[in-house]
């Protein structure tokens, strides 16, 4: 078995733990919705899952794949990221290392980045205030290289309020 089927096969059983604790059946319609985000490698919404799903097939509902994104999370593979577009977005948690986000506010796409030293200050910081950090998430909000350009000319005034991300997203179409 490969690499990655074998990592299939792991976090497929760890669903299969999570839905038999939680007193649920498995479904073929819940084995569907994991195959398809573990076949993904990008941040997508419930909504946009729902596109790919309903590609394979067309009678699994919305709220079947909100639901089953939701047991994903509960599980510990799936991990919710939010970047300012009052959206959840979903990406792979199980075996993945932490990293954290920039975010073109102009063409929604999503660049991952770590950085030992940006972790290690905010160790640092959280040490001088005596917080006990559980978790963070770095976001950064702005244009992407491709995106710089056009942003020159939009003349972008310094705001209060919270960046709008114009994130394009899957669709049926
Ligand atoms: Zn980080
Ligand atoms: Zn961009
Ligand atoms: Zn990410």
């Amino acid at each position: 078995m490969g690499k990655r089927k074998e990592k299939f096969a792991e976090e497929k059983a760890i669903f299969l733990e999570h839905i038999q604790k939680s007193g649920l059946r498995r479904t073929a319609q819940r084995d569907l919705i994991l195959e398809i985000f573990l076949s993904t490698e990008e941040h997508l919404t419930s909504e946009d899952l729902y596109w790919l799903v309903h590609k394979k097939d067309p009678s699994v509902g919305h709220t079947t794949v909100y639901r089953t994104m939701k047991l994903l999370t509960e599980a510990g593979l799936a991990r919710e990221v939010r970047f300012g577009d009052n959206k959840t977005y979903y990406e792979h948690h199980y075996d993945h290392e932490h990293h954290d986000h920039m975010i073109c506010t102009a063409c929604g796409k999503v660049i991952e980045f770590f950085s030992p030293e940006i972790e290690s200050l905010q160790d640092q910081m959280a040490d001088k205030f005596g917080f006990k950090p559980t978790h963070h998430s770095l976001r950064m909000w702005g244009f992407c290289s491709d995106c710089r350009e056009a942003s020159a000319t939009l003349g972008i005034a310094p705001s209060g309020a919270q960046p709008r991300v114009r994130v394009r997203s899957v669709t049926g179409s």
